[in-house]
């Protein structure tokens, strides 16, 4: 199988830069071995929330600077402000053309309410979730927050305790009760936000959910609902608000992530549209060099047939996506070898303090300032490392994952074009 460029990982990262390299008329494969962090997410998306120190950030953008002198070997600060600031706004674009609605603009962040109720910096959130912008209040004094019954992964009381405290709203609680939902109570593993979302998006129940909602919400101005419902698209959402004539909010849940997933549903089929080839359950194991470049790439489904490529992307995430793996007493990269940042001694690996950031969130693959995985030192031609198996930053304290995963992505996509031009 030949390939203009084979990515690694099915991921923000992998599916990003393959689309936008499927939009210049590239044939691109994307092998994926399993779910990517989407999955797992809020549906937000973070461009940069704290600097390493601690500082909260307002406008990621004029953070740049000093990012890159407290955090030299983040990726924003290799590829430079003036690159980042380009590739966010490329990035925006991209998600618009994926028919994403996203809240929220590079230069500034804006809170986004949390499954806890409480508030959290981000840069683009899916336009169904509460959010306002930096230092302001939702717009509703009273609003109804409705759990449903039976179903643990949200949790009513605790986030209308800090609508109350933070934001100083008069928040209701109360349940939906839907016979509908009854055969999937029967087994708690399955009464999970994507399941809930497969029974409320037909049409009866979805008016039977609003006939719900209408005997419960009393004078509330808007109700907070968790995001089980809309798996496939906007229209049952628009047909609660339509039925219950008040605006309905939609919370993240814990994962699955109806959000994160919708962001992955939107992408892949933007690629697969585009021609791109996505192939789910696949495994990339090793890779097949020729010198200083790789010729391509064998996986566990396509065992002996080679996917050959003129430029390779790895996009295979973070630990928690097997991209790095640890064993007793290393940090690798399973499929190239790649250098890697880390630490020799274990004990640096993690703190004690399980609020504290983490080392092992900053291992990861080292590269040139182009984002060329380093081999011994000296960078793979033709191939990028994207997305969360980089190394240099810390996703959860800085408040920067999807912005390098789009971002790193964006910057690969415009170099492998580049050169792709070049050899025609
Ligand atoms: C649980 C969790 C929640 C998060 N929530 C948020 C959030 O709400 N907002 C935010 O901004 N950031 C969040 N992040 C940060 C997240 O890392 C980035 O936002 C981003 O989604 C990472 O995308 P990625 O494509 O780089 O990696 P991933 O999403 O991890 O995707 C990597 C993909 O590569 C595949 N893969 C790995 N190895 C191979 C191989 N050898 N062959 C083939 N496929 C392979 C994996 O199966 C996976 O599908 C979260 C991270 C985690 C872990």
């Amino acid at each position: 199988m030949e390939f203009d460029v084979v990515v690694i990982g099915g991921g923000l990262a992998g599916l990003s830069c393959a689309i936008r390299l499927a939009e210049q008329g590239k044939r691109c494969g994307v092998v994926s071995a399993g779910q990517g962090a989407l999955f797992f997410s809020s549906g937000s998306l973070d461009l940069l929330s704290r600097l390493p120190d601690g500082s909260p950030v307002t406008s990621p953008l004029e953070a740049l600077g000093e990012l890159s002198r407290q955090a030299p070997r983040h990726p924003y600060s290799l590829l430079g402000a003036q690159a980042v600031t380009a590739l966010a706004r490329e990035a925006q674009t991209l998600l618009a053309r994926c028919d994403l609605s996203l809240f929220g603009r590079s230069a500034q962040n804006h809170w986004r309410v949390t499954p806890l109720g409480t508030r959290r910096a981000t840069w683009l959130s899916p336009a169904d979730i509460p959010v306002t912008e930096l230092g302001q209040v939702l717009p509703w004094s009273k609003v109804l927050v409705a759990g449903i019954e039976g179903f643990l992964d949200f949790e009513p009381h605790l986030i209308a305790g800090s609508l109350a405290t933070e934001q100083e709203i008069d928040a209701a609680t109360a349940y939906v009760h839907l016979p509908a939902l009854d055969p999937l109570r029967n087994n708690p593993s399955e009464f999970r936000a994507v399941n809930i979302a497969r029974v409320l998006d037909i049409p009866e129940n979805t008016r039977a959910l609003a006939e719900e909602l209408n005997r419960l919400a009393g004078d509330a101005e808007c109700i907070i609902l968790p995001a089980c419902i809309g798996l496939d698209g906007p229209r049952p959402l628009e047909q609660l608000r339509a039925a219950v004539s008040r605006p309905v909010r939609l919370l993240p849940t814990l994962p699955p992530s109806l959000l994160g997933l919708r962001i992955f549903q939107a992408l892949r089929q933007r690629l697969t549209r585009l021609g791109g080839v996505f192939m789910p359950g696949d495994r990339v194991l090793k890779a097949k060099f020729d010198g200083r470049r790789i010729a391509g790439v064998y996986t566990r489904s396509h065992a002996d047939i080679m996917l050959r490529a003129q430029q390779v992307v790895l996009a295979g995430g973070s630990f928690f996506s097997n991209g790095l793996v640890a064993d007793r007493d290393r940090i690798y990269e399973p499929v190239f070898g790649a250098d890697v940042w880390s630490h020799a001694d274990r004990g640096e690996w993690s703190r004690a303090d399980f609020f504290a950031p983490q080392p092992y969130l900053q291992f990861g693959v080292k590269t040139d300032n182009d984002l060329r995985v380093l081999l011994d030192n000296e960078p793979v031609e033709n191939l990028y490392a994207v997305g969360a198996v980089l190394g240099g930053y810390d996703p959860l304290q800085q408040g920067c994952g999807a912005g390098v995963s789009l971002i790193s992505a964006l910057h690969a996509a415009q170099r492998i074009a580049l050169s792709l031009k070049e050899t025609a």
